[in-house]
């Protein structure tokens, strides 16, 4: 059952950041939630719809710098964040989802879909979670994309702000320097050492350097 509901989360969420790229328009989204999206959920509409506002929310536009657009949840009274047209608690408040739904799924499925310029300059934003860097930069390493993960992870560790790492940064540091190693890049791998050495002293002292 959960197998099940996680492959339909998945379909459902790549079918919705395609929709949503086309305008990065709340109504336009909708639109397609009703006409199209519900197919992912066997035509479960009341399911779709109740996902939508959420995934809407996390996902990272073009249009503002790719930060996201959130929208408030509706008050029980209030009229439904879907745009049924019903109140909130008659509509999307009864929807429960099998599973929590993964607060980076959209920007890690940007992240594994942008090429190029989008994604330097998505990268650029600074917008992008830490987790999500993070487990984007291990995914495409594992599937082989060793320049996308590089340029992901470049970017998890350029933030100024250490302290903003994940705590499972430590595989990505190791993943990264590889990639250095194994492209020739000795000077950005002696430098991200320096940086580790300089910053993140705990990390050094586990590794016994
Ligand atoms: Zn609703």
């Amino acid at each position: 059952m959960l197998a099940v509901w996680v492959d339909q989360l998945l379909g459902f969420a790549s079918g919705a950041l395609s929709a949503i790229r086309q305008q990065e328009h709340y109504p336009d989204f909708m639109t397609w939630v009703r006409d199209k999206g519900a197919q992912a959920f066997n035509g479960d509409v009341a399911t779709a719809q109740a996902l939508a506002p959420i995934l809407w929310s996390q996902t990272p536009l073009e249009r503002l710098d790719f930060a996201s657009e959130p929208l408030a949840t509706p008050g029980r009274n209030e009229p439904c964040w879907c745009d049924s047209g019903r109140k909130y608690k008659q509509c999307c408040y009864r929807v429960n989802f099998p599973t929590d739904i993964p607060e980076q799924m959209m920007w890690m499925l940007s992240l594994r879909e942008w090429k190029g310029a989008t994604l330097k300059a998505a990268l650029d934003s600074q917008q992008a979670p830490p987790q999500a860097l993070l487990e984007a930069g291990l995914i495409a390493a594992e599937s082989g994309q060793t320049g996308r993960s590089m340029q992901i992870l470049e970017s998890l560790f350029d933030g100024s702000d250490w302290s903003r790492l994940p705590e499972q940064a430590e595989p990505a540091f190791e993943i990264l320097l590889d990639i250095y190693q194994e492209r020739g890049f000795t000077r950005k791998r002696a430098d991200l050492l320096d940086d580790v050495m300089e910053r993140w002293p705990a990390v050094f002292a586990r590794r016994g350097a």
